[in-house]
């Protein structure tokens, strides 16, 4: 008997769709399994989050700019489809700054900066100091990431330093969002050894002791050392259309789902309605879409499942990127970025100092400031027409780097909603979600940005997850058969 094919349908063209549409594909090849992918994308153009603008003479980033080399999922994804030569790394280990009383403050990055640091009084560094003798929380359960390090290392830490940071880089409130998502490991060295530098030190030498073992048993020990942050050469849209050319099945663009019908005894138990009224048999279906999207689609069959996905609250965002030709900026700024604290009067949540990050995205003779605005502290500004937002963002520009000039080059990208925003208890609740639908539907899968982690390398983690769970699955199956 010739096994019948797999098809599998992957509801979003974003990086968390087409990895997990890569790997499924690539897993099946190998173990020689029949599979037919096929990736429906609602807008016209797949990339989700992901969107790189190339125009006069630019290259300029919508959404990310760049992801973290430490998780190092979304690099090895890169060696793997072929981009290692495409990557591009952060030339040197750049200054951040933080924005205190209208002017850029160096965060402190070794001890001898955080004595020097006006960011905290000399109360809040002895608080810092105080950490690895604060007992620790005997209560397992999630708690917000505000509570958590004011109960490590004090409140004027929070408040100062990590609050802006949290604000902009996770478009997220400190005070809402979960530690365990966002700050997992930090939660673990509390719970394992009592204290964040305790922990510290337990990392550096379970690594030290690996090291000592791998060189004992004759391995290599040299691990690439790469730049904190990499991106692709033209903008992170380029991983985005390499994924696209190794799918070997379909890509339908510009074609929302707006519905979900599983009847258990067909052969191909899912029917999924397109926007234009096209229907879609398939076996198995995996939702790479935001959860309040994930909540329209399952909404029919489970009402809680759907109202805890529809309760994740997703923070819009504007990002507006501003060149200035170099010699009009009168005081040359030499860090990657500014973070801005809710107390500043500034209305922007942080700016990017791009053409420091990454060099090669401009002309050579202009400075790029990308700035980032809405989140959870504006949301409404987002809503501004252009002409008001790129006037906003000028005043601003101006006040704190003080360049009286007119820019050179103005792009707006809104994401409305942009980032989830991951509330206490939030693993646990997904986790449920989940339990609940492999009974109620089995076949059909929730990942990511909105489940376990929005980073790019966090989404390719659970696109890889979610893919080997399918392809064993189906090796099962086809043992059994
Ligand atoms: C301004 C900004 C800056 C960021 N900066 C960084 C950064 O520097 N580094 C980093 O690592 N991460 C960054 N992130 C986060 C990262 O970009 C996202 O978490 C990640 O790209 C999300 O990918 P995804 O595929 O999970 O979701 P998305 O990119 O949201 O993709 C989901 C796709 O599903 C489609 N869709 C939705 N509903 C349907 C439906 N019913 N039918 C068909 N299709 C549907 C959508 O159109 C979309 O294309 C940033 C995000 C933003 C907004």
């Amino acid at each position: 008997m010739v096994e019948k094919r797999q098809k599998i349908v992957i509801i979003g063209g974003g990086v968390s769709g087409l990895a997990t549409t890569y790997y499924m594909e690539k897993l099946a090849q190998e173990l020689d399994l029949s599979i037919h992918c096929t990736v429906i994308e609602s807008t016209p153009v797949l990339g989700g989050k992901i969107s790189t603008d190339h125009s006069g003479g630019f290259i300029t980033e919508g959404g990310p700019e760049s992801f973290v080399t430490r998780k190092r999922q979304a690099w090895e994804l890169c060696q793997e489809l072929g981009l290692g030569n495409r990557l591009v790394g952060t030339t040197e280990r750049g200054k951040n700054y933080i924005l205190h009383n209208g002017r850029p403050q160096i965060v402190p990055m070794g001890p001898v900066d955080a004595i020097r640091t006006p960011l905290l009084s000399f109360r809040g560094k002895l608080r810092v100091l105080r950490e690895p003798f604060v007992a620790p929380r005997t209560d397992l359960s999630d708690e917000t990431l505000g509570d958590f390090l004011r109960r490590r290392v004090g409140g004027e830490i929070v408040e100062n330093v990590v609050a802006p940071a949290m604000g902009s880089v996770y478009l997220s409130d400190v005070n809402q969002v979960s530690t365990q998502v966002v700050f997992g490991q930090f939660a673990d060295m509390e719970r394992e050894h009592g204290s964040l530098v305790k922990g510290m030190f337990a990392l550096m030498k379970q690594r030290k002791a690996e090291r000592q073992l791998a060189e004992q048993n004759g391995q290599s020990v040299k691990k690439e050392k790469l730049p904190a942050f990499m991106t692709l050469r033209d903008g992170l849209i380029e991983l985005i259309e390499t994924l696209a050319d190794k799918i070997e099945g379909d890509i339908l663009l510009d074609s929302k789902v707006v519905d979900i019908a599983y009847t258990p005894v067909r052969l191909e138990p899912y029917q999924l309605s397109l926007i234009d009224g096209q229907v879609i048999s398939t076996d198995l279906v995996i939702l790479a879409i935001p959860t309040f999207a994930m909540a329209d689609l399952l909404e029919d069959f489970d009402t809680a499942v759907a109202r805890n996905l529809r309760a994740v609250h997703y923070n819009p965002v504007a990002t507006i990127s501003v060149a200035y030709n170099k010699g009009d900026i009168p005081e040359p700024f030499d860090g990657f970025g500014v973070v801005v604290p809710e107390s500043e009067s500034s209305k922007l949540l942080a700016i990017e100092a791009v053409s420091n990050k990454f060099g090669h995205r401009s002309p050579t003779d202009q400075a790029v400031l990308r700035a980032f605005i809405g989140g959870y502290r504006h949301e409404d500004l987002i809503d501004l027409p252009d002409d008001e937002l790129s006037a906003l963002v000028q005043e601003e520009l101006a006040s704190i780097f003080n360049i009286q000039a007119a820019p050179t080059f103005i792009r707006i990208f809104r994401w409305q909603p942009a980032n989830p925003q991951y509330g206490v208890g939030h693993l646990a609740m997904v986790t449920e979600v989940e339990r609940k639908l492999q009974k109620q539907l089995p076949g059909l899968y929730l990942t990511g940005s909105g489940m376990r982690g929005m980073g790019i390398p966090d989404c390719v983690r659970q696109a890889r997850k979610t893919a080997n769970q399918i392809i064993e699955a189906l090796q099962q199956a086809h043992a059994a058969a």
